[in-house]
């Protein structure tokens, strides 16, 4: 019997080793997909957000149970409106908390991915005080170790590498950030999503991915509608990075659609994702404060694309292919692209 559990645990092992090397995988927090089954993704959004600092946040200040009963709600509506997964971006030491998104991954059958990695943007607000000291190795070891055994002990993996920079010239630290979330790519082959805004500090991270070998197309240029000289869109989706138009809400889709229009004349509709960045349950605040929906996209902005000269083939690109491709765990490098 017992021989019959170790046959049968290695023969699962090898196959999970050679389904992980042949097809295109995604991490949810439940484990591994196929990418073909990420289906319509909203790529940068939150369910929770703690902004009280790295030295004060503690999960003691949210109740999970609470949390899920004022979330799961507005997840389920995403099913509704044919969303089947949610990238959720809150980094840790900002309200990161796997356990809470596999409970309303399991209630609301949306599927939904984490990440490792640490947020230098707001001037350090939300770094821990142990990563001034850390070398860019050991910065990266605690990331790559959060891919191979879990996060803090859930044995939930992150899906991608997310950090942050401030919207200037990088600063020593930053630097560090970037390169250690290299670092991590080169072993884990999880995507780099950086918190950026301008183009300056993402046209910098991603020369500085170069140096150690990192492909650009392993990094996504996070709040890239901050960039109002459209050509910069250019000059990066040209090197294969991801340019990621994320702050879609009612009041702005005009000028969302303006960049997009652009983006799509000039040959770069591949290299684009959008979303929200919407939600979330705010720690402190009555039954999570005020909670913003991720329904503008399914609900008003695809039908303005349609209306505007884009296609059904145009939206399948933005919300299926582009997300399956960008968080695809695949080693990115110079060499092999
Ligand atoms: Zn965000």
């Amino acid at each position: 019997m017992k021989i019959r559990i170790l046959i049968g645990g290695l023969i699962f092992s090898l196959a999970s080793v050679s389904w992980g090397l042949c097809q295109n995988t995604i991490m949810t927090v439940k484990g591994p997909i196929p990418a073909e089954q990420m289906g319509q993704t909203l790529i940068h959004e939150h369910v929770l957000v703690d902004f009280i600092g790295a030295d004060s946040i503690s999960p003691s200040r949210w109740d999970q149970a609470e949390v899920l009963e004022v979330v799961s709600p507005y997840l389920s509506e995403l099913s509704g409106l044919g969303i089947q997964t949610l990238v959720e971006c809150t980094p840790a030491y900002l309200g990161r908390d796997p356990e809470l998104l596999l409970a309303l991954s399991e209630k609301t059958g949306l599927q939904i991915l984490t990440n490792t990695g640490f947020y230098g943007a707001v001037n350090n607000k939300y770094l821990p005080e142990k990563a001034f000291a850390l070398s860019v190795d050991e910065l990266a070891d605690i990331w790559v170790e959060e891919w191979n055994g879990g996060i803090e002990n859930t044995g939930i993996k992150p899906g991608f590498i997310k950090i942050g920079v401030n919207g200037d010239s990088l600063s020593e630290m930053h630097e560090k950030l970037i390169l250690a979330a290299g670092l991590t790519h080169k072993q884990t082959g999880l995507t780099i999503a950086s918190h950026t805004g301008p183009a300056l500090p993402a046209r910098q991270q991603i020369e500085t991915l170069k140096t150690i070998g990192v492909h650009p197309s392993a990094f996504i240029w996070v709040h890239a509608q901050s960039e109002e000289r459209l050509e910069n869109y250019s000059l990066l989706a040209n090197e294969g990075a991801w340019i990621s138009l994320d702050g879609i809400q009612p009041s702005n889709q005009k000028d969302y659609l303006k960049k997009l229009k652009f983006l799509r004349d000039e040959g770069h509709l591949d290299r684009v994702l959008i979303s929200h960045d919407a939600g979330w349950y705010s720690p402190g605040e009555e039954k999570g404060g005020n909670f913003r929906e991720y329904i503008t996209i399914p609900r008003e902005f695809i039908p303005l694309l349609l209306a505007n000269g884009f296609t059904d083939a145009d939206i399948r690109q933005l919300m299926v292919t582009n997300p399956a491709k960008a968080f695809t765990i695949r080693k990115k490098l110079l060499e092999n692209n």
